[in-house]
C-alpha cells in the first residue's frame, strides 16, 4: 500500500490534485511537482493504456475536434455556442436533448438555436411515461405534493432508452437532478454532454456556492472558514 493510501486508511486526508496550487503538470515542470503529485507517480502502463484509447477512430476524432474548438474559440464562445460549434464540427446526424420538464422553456430556447443552426435534434422530458413515483418504491410522504395523489416520477433510464432507440449521435442534458443525470449517463449509448445542471437556489449556477463558500448566506459558512 502506498504511503498516501496508508495515511488515508488511518483517517488522515490523502492529498491529490485539488490540493495542488501550482499545477506544474500544465508545462511538465518536473522540478515543481509536489510530493504527492499524481503525474510524478503515474503508472506508465496505465498512462499508455489511456493514450491507446485515442487510437480508436471515434474517440481520437472527438478529442481532436474538442481541442480545435478550444484552440479557435477559447474564452470567446459561451458554453451554448461552443456546444453548437462542437456538434457542427463533429457532423452529428441527430442530437438528443434529455431535459427536466421544469426546464422545458430553456430546452425550447436551445432547441430553437439548434433549429436555426440546421442541427437535427429530438427532446425527451424527464416525466416520460408519467408513472407514479410509488411505482419504484418512493413513499407517498416523499412526493413534493405531500402524497396528495399522482405525482410522476423522473425516468432518466427511459429518457436514455428513447434516445438510444433513435440512435442519436450525441445527447445533451438540461437540468436533470443530481443522480438522475447519473442514471441517464449510465444508460445512454451516445456520448453525453451537460449543458445545464439544476440548482433552483442559485439560478442553475452551482459554482456560486463555491465562490461564496464563506459568505454571509452560504450553506457552508461554518465549514468554509
Ligand atoms: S498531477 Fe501533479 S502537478 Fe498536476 S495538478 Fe495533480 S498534483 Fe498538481
Amino acid at each position: 500500500m502506498s504511503e498516501t493510501r496508508e495515511r488515508a486508511r488511518r483517517g488522515a486526508r490523502e492529498f491529490s490534485c485539488a490540493d495542488c496550487v501550482g499545477r506544474p503538470c500544465r508545462s511538465n515542470d518536473v522540478a515543481k511537482f509536489p510530493s504527492y503529485c499524481l503525474t510524478a507517480h503515474v503508472d506508465p502502463q496505465r498512462l499508455q493504456e489511456s493514450l491507446e484509447k485515442y487510437d480508436d477512430k471515434d474517440m481520437g476524432h472527438m478529442a481532436r475536434v474538442c481541442a480545435s474548438v478550444e484552440s479557435d474559440f477559447y474564452c470567446r464562445l459561451n458554453r451554448v455556442a461552443e456546444t453548437i460549434e462542437f456538434i457542427k464540427r463533429m457532423q452529428y446526424r441527430e442530437v438528443g436533448i434529455a431535459t427536466c420538464v421544469g426546464l422545458m422553456p430553456e430546452a425550447r430556447l436551445f432547441s430553437g438555436l439548434l433549429q436555426a443552426s440546421g442541427i437535427s435534434h429530438y427532446t425527451v422530458g424527464c416525466k416520460i411515461g408519467a408513472m407514479d413515483k410509488t411505482t419504484i418504491g418512493i413513499p407517498e410522504n416523499q412526493k413534493l405534493n405531500g402524497g396528495d395523489g399522482h405525482e410522476s416520477m423522473c425516468n432518466p433510464v427511459m429518457q436514455a432508452m428513447v434516445l438510444n432507440d433513435r440512435k442519436t449521435d450525441f445527447n445533451i442534458l438540461i437540468g436533470l437532478c443530481v443522480g438522475h443525470d447519473s442514471l441517464f449517463i449510465q444508460h445512454s449509448r451516445a456520448p453525453v454532454s451537460v449543458m445545464i445542471v439544476k440548482d433552483r437556489v442559485l439560478g442553475h449556477n452551482p459554482v456560486a456556492a463555491l465562490y461564496n463558500v464563506g459568505g454571509m448566506y452560504s450553506s457552508f459558512k461554518e465549514i468554509g472558514k
